[in-house]
């Protein structure tokens, strides 16, 4: 049996206790979030969210790419969101390989050079990958200047989130 039919089997019993049917579509928090989409990371616990909520984007390492964007706007002009929150974490798997390197090693399994992914946005410290991601949706011109855009680093030893300030662009830190 594979882990698909395991998890089907688990949501029979979840559909059996079903109770979210009338939910309504925009977030009740009138939040979105964009986090990296490493299994350690339960974002609705660490932040008290339930469902209906929340938006919560996710991805490898937590980036802002044209479709986070894409994501983010029709949260925030059809689906009400007022404040968007981006999430890295501690020992991110994104930190662990270097973009040229990976592209390297499938093109020389596969034999062919694609047009996309032409990156996978790995980085090497992960504040400083926040503050980027922060810059790219604060620069976005359909992106209101009135959404706070807030980023965190989520500590996968403590639990705690920790905000990294988006002006500290020239600091060096760990
Ligand atoms: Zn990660």
């Amino acid at each position: 049996m594979s882990v698909i039919d395991d998890v089907l089997a688990a949501n029979e019993s979840y559909a059996a206790r079903f109770n979210l049917a009338n939910l309504p579509m925009p977030p009740a928090r009138k939040l979105a979030i964009v986090a990296c989409m490493d299994a350690r990371l339960h974002v609705e616990e660490m932040l008290g969210l339930k469902a209906g909520d929340a938006h919560i984007i996710r991805n490898a390492g937590g980036i802002i790419t044209g479709d986070e964007v894409r994501s983010l706007i029709v949260s925030h002009y059809l689906l009400g969101t007022q404040e968007f929150m981006i999430v890295n974490h501690t020992d991110c798997g994104m930190l662990t390989f270097k973009d040229e390197e990976l592209l390297d090693r499938l093109r020389r399994a596969t034999g062919v050079s694609t047009v996309a992914p032409a990156t996978f946005h790995a980085f090497s410290n992960v504040e400083a990958n926040v503050r980027e991601q922060i810059q790219k949706l604060r620069s976005h011109p359909w992106i209101p200047q009135s959404i706070p855009v807030r980023g965190f680093v989520f500590d996968n030893k403590t639990g705690r989130l920790k905000e990294v300030s988006a002006a500290e662009t020239r600091r060096s830190t760990a």
